[in-house]
């Protein structure tokens, strides 16, 4: 109710297209969301699977979302995720984790939070333990060859039990597949046997995405 209240005495503007729509991204920008087309899963992955083309207004959101710190957006983007990719068979889902002084820096995990939008009942849960030990350099600032080599052996699964069989991994967006890679050589090597992923969105390689 003092939601309604406050929206309608300040109404939420669009992270979408920043008109003041009472929403944090409203229907028109919705409407021109373009799915991401299937693809073969990027190398290290089981499967992966993208909800919508990395342009336009969703580049403005999440920007917004990351670098506005605006964390709000990250659930709206997240119940547009959770819409497009129907229930999810899995023992577990995990979101990508940020390095703690990227975490610090930002106040929370955008992934982790769009993450959180996806549990249903009965469904996967979402769990924690999977570390970011090593900061590693912004993505968008290096070639595709360099970006795996960037992110090896920057995520440690630190927990005394193993992680459930088949997981799930979360992300906003999803590039060249080499951080998720990486994310699923941490879990394969604590025991998982299946590391698939769902993100967001999907960029062209070169796109300015960071992490
Ligand atoms: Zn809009």
């Amino acid at each position: 109710m003092l939601e309604h209240i406050l929206n309608w005495l300040f109404p939420e503007r669009c992270a979408g297209c920043h008109r003041l729509t009472g929403n944090l991204f409203c229907a028109a920008c919705r409407e021109r969301l373009q799915p991401f087309p299937p693809f073969p899963p990027p190398p290290g992955l089981d499967g992966a699977w993208v909800a919508f083309r990395y342009e336009g207004e969703l580049i403005r959101a999440i920007h917004q979302l990351k670098y506005g710190r605006r964390r709000r957006i990250a659930y709206a983007l997240g119940d547009l995720l959770a819409t497009a990719v129907g229930p999810l068979s899995a023992d577990a889902l995990i979101a990508v984790p940020l390095h703690r002084d990227r975490f610090r820096e930002r106040g929370f995990n955008q992934a982790a939070e769009i993450a959180s939008r996806l549990r249903r009942p009965g469904g996967p849960p979402l769990l924690d333990g999977l570390v970011r030990v090593r900061a590693t350099n912004r993505q968008a600032r290096l070639a595709a060859s360099s970006r795996a080599a960037n992110v090896a052996g920057a995520f440690v699964w630190v927990k005394r039990t193993p992680p459930p069989c088949r997981i799930i991994l979360v992300d906003d967006v999803l590039t060249t597949g080499a951080t998720l890679a990486a994310c699923a050589t941490a879990l394969r090597s604590a025991g998982a046997q299946s590391v698939s992923a769902v993100a967001l969105a999907r960029s062209l390689i070169g796109d300015s995405v960071v992490q």
